[in-house]
């Protein structure tokens, strides 16, 4: 008898089946089987999250391009990426609201304003921002769709750079998170410098136009998203309550 997909009953020639794509499923599940299958993905995953955050620091002007051309099978793609990127940010900010009283450094909360987020505003601030990138400069040859993806992987690269900066305040002889300014400052810093890098990488255009364009669209981007949400939520959301309020 020849094999058919458990999935769709289509004939089976491969490990894949050629009509819906589900793998080939070997009889009853084994608990042994479910371990494997379980520590392949999440071993793949972690090893594609590392590659792909290590690619878009080193050479986000080739992996974007990559990814775009259909090379993508060592890397995440842009909305794993950014999802797992969201995931690493709110562990950092449980590990750090456990750890920081413990160690008696709570500068390091200070941190976590920008970290996580809610996932409907940093959507909100990728599409609007790479909407905005689209709409004040005429693209040479990337099209919206290939923006947003460009947007995705270096929001989420973004993200992971500033999950460091807890951590960073909890191990240093210094309170960097006690100043709220300090903390916009660095971010922001942090969010332009690497934008800057990455678009004048993917974009290969001179930086300082890079950069101008980078302070034009985030200033635009943050102007709107204000107006949208208002300054009340923003300022809560830059800045924690509990530090403004100390
Ligand atoms: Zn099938």
């Amino acid at each position: 008898m020849q094999a058919v997909c458990s999935n769709c009953s289509a004939p089976l020639t491969g490990e894949y089946c050629s009509a819906c794509g589900q793998r080939r499923t070997h009889g009853r599940l084994t608990l042994g089987a479910l371990l494997a299958d379980v520590s392949r993905r999440v071993l793949h995953f972690d090893k594609a999250f590392a590659v792909t955050f290590w690619r878009m620091l080193r050479e986000p002007g080739r992996l974007v391009p990559d990814y775009l051309a259909g090379r993508r099978a060592r890397i995440l793609d842009p909305i794993h990426y950014l999802t797992a990127s969201v995931f690493l940010q709110v562990g950092v900010a449980s590990f750090t609201h456990f750890v920081a009283p413990v160690v008696g450094r709570l500068s390091a909360v200070g941190w976590l304003g920008r970290l996580g987020g809610v996932m409907a505003i940093k959507v909100l601030i990728i599409f609007g921002m790479g909407l905005l990138w689209r709409l004040l400069f005429r693209p040479l040859r990337y099209n919206l769709a290939e923006i947003y993806v460009f947007a995705m992987y270096a929001f989420g690269t973004t993200g992971i750079l500033w999950a460091v900066l807890p951590l960073v305040d909890l191990l240093v002889p210094y309170p960097l998170g006690a100043d709220p300014m300090t903390v916009l400052l660095v971010t922001l810093g942090i969010e332009i410098a690497y934008g800057t890098y990455a678009i004048w990488q993917f974009g290969n255009i001179p930086i300082w136009w890079c950069a101008m364009r980078v302070a034009a669209v985030l200033g635009a981007g943050y102007a709107l998203l204000i107006g949208v949400v208002g300054p009340g939520y923003l300022s809560n959301m830059l800045l924690p309550e509990h530090l403004v309020s100390r």
